[in-house]
Formats: C-alpha cells, sequence, structure tokens
C-alpha cells in the first residue's frame, strides 16, 4: 500500500496479489525470444506480474478503479478486502467503482460470493467496454472471450441499477475516461486531473513492464486485437512521457504509482512524488 496526494485526490493503491504468467503466453517465437531476453533476471518458472486496484479519496467519495480478481482467480490474488482494511475503508463505504475493463483480474473484486462486493457503489464502465461484453452475440465474439462473458455478465448483473455506463464526458470533476482499445474492445484508462496535474489509471497498457516498456511490439495472447494494441499503448507511452503524467498501472511493479520518462533503451519507470 502507498499513497499519494494528486492535487486534492489522494490516490492509493491496492495490492491484489501476483498473477503468475510464463513465455507461452508470448506466441511469436521472435517476441518470445525478446521477451526472455527482458526477463533473464526471473525465475522463468515462476514468473509473476503484480495486479493493484486503486482507491481514489475525494470530497465524501471514495472511489475503486477495478477490483483486482476477488476469489474468481489465482489463490495469489484476492487481498484487496485485506488492503481495504488496512487503510481504514469499509467495503459498504466506496461510493464508486470504476472499470478500465471487464477482465476477471479487475473485475473479480466485485463480487462476494453471490452479492456484490461494494453494496453502496456505483459500477461505471466506459460505453464500448460495456457494449462488447454486455450486448455482443456471444458466438460474434472471439473464443477467447467467450470463455469469459458469462461470468462477465453475472458479476456486473450483481449491480443492476448502479451500473453506469458513460463516454468520454467527466464522470466527476476532472475524472474522465480516455480510451485505449486493443486489449479489449473498449479498454479504458481513466484520466484523473486536479490543481493542474494528471494522473492516468492504464489499466493493461502495459502487461509486463520489463518487456513492455523497452519492447511494446511484444504481442501477449492477453490482448484481443493485438494492432490496436499495440497502437494504444505507442500513444499512451508517448502522452504521458509528454505530459509528465502520474500513472497508475494494474500490471506495474511496486507501488504501482509511477512516472514514465524516455531513456536510451525505450521507456523507464521514476518513482512518483509520494508525500
Ligand atoms: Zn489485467
Amino acid at each position: 500500500m502507498s499513497s499519494l496526494m494528486h492535487g486534492k485526490i489522494e490516490v492509493i493503491s491496492l495490492l491484489d496479489g501476483p498473477l503468475p504468467w510464463s513465455l507461452d503466453r508470448i506466441p511469436d517465437p521472435a517476441h518470445r525470444a525478446e521477451a526472455e531476453r527482458l526477463t533473464e533476471k526471473d525465475n522463468p518458472d515462476a514468473l509473476t506480474m503484480p495486479v493493484y486496484a486503486f482507491l481514489l479519496k475525494f470530497d465524501d467519495k471514495k472511489v475503486l478503479i477495478d477490483s483486482g480478481s476477488g476469489t474468481l482467480g489465482y489463490d495469489t490474488l484476492g487481498r484487496l478486502p485485506k488492503r481495504l482494511e488496512d487503510v481504514g475503508v469499509g467495503p459498504n463505504e466506496i461510493t464508486d467503482v470504476l472499470m478500465t475493463h471487464l477482465h476477471r483480474d479487475h473485475y473479480g473484486g466485485l463480487v462476494n460470493g453471490d452479492r456484490p462486493a461494494f453494496p453502496n457503489a456505483n459500477l461505471i464502465i466506459h460505453e464500448p467496454e460495456a457494449v462488447f461484453w454486455l450486448n455482443t452475440d456471444v458466438s460474434a465474439m472471439p473464443e477467447r472471450a467467450q470463455r469469459a462473458v458469462e461470468e462477465a455478465r453475472r458479476v456486473v448483473g450483481l449491480y443492476g441499477e448502479r451500473v453506469r455506463r458513460v463516454g468520454t464526458q467527466e464522470v466527476f470533476p476532472g475524472i474522465r475516461a480516455r480510451p485505449s482499445p486493443g486489449h479489449t474492445p473498449g479498454h479504458t484508462c481513466w484520466e484523473v486531473t486536479s490543481e493542474g496535474q494528471i494522473l492516468l489509471a492504464w489499466g493493461d497498457v502495459i502487461h509486463v513492464s520489463q518487456i513492455h516498456l523497452s519492447a511494446p511490439h511484444v504481442t501477449m495472447e492477453y490482448d484481443l486485437n493485438p494492432e490496436a494494441a499495440l497502437k494504444s499503448r505507442l500513444a499512451i507511452l508517448d502522452w504521458v512521457v509528454d505530459n509528465n503524467v502520474t500513472v497508475a498501472g494494474a500490471h506495474l511493479p511496486e507501488p504501482g504509482l509511477w512516472k514514465v520518462v524516455k531513456g536510451e533503451g525505450g521507456c523507464e519507470l521514476l518513482p512518483a512524488n509520494f508525500g
């Protein structure tokens, strides 16, 4: 857990746990070889990427960005409720949850058994992501999404009337969706501006920081549309570098909050300004 003051907003990173992955997730042999070289310091049999959710506190709001994996993913995940307890926030106090996208390591924490984990929260989903997961004929989806869609619909359905589908207009003062399609069709970064500073919760723009900051073209099977995902990744990386944006990355290394700069071998992370 780390927190920083971003203008008037307190931003707290909450580690849900480590998510195992393997080099087999990279279909292209040349890409895989490149990834192997970039992760050679890590144990190839125990590769993991962190999963973070973020809490924004401002005015009378306690807004989560993503919800971790809950009990729907690996046993190593699902620590978000404990992290919230550690910072003194009960599940009933969460006023809103902003989703970057509807993959299980981001929405799984929305559910507690067969009930909403955050019973008083609005569930805010960018419209194109909602259309893809909730309104598309299952038979028209890529096979990878077909396997996941039923569970996504069940969990979102638990929020009933409290599901809010939004465009790119502000959802709170200074907070709005910044589309970054590719990983999923409606994958969304949340842009948070306060007192002239910008923070971007960028979801899965980057999967494995050791790989994608210096070799953003390396394609993993997680991206439903690899070409669009790469285009979004490059555009977002340029934008955060050019605008001195603090990033809150779902899969960035501890503490999940960083600045991004251009170095000799591509992008690099610098510590964000912690108060
Ligand atoms: Zn993810």
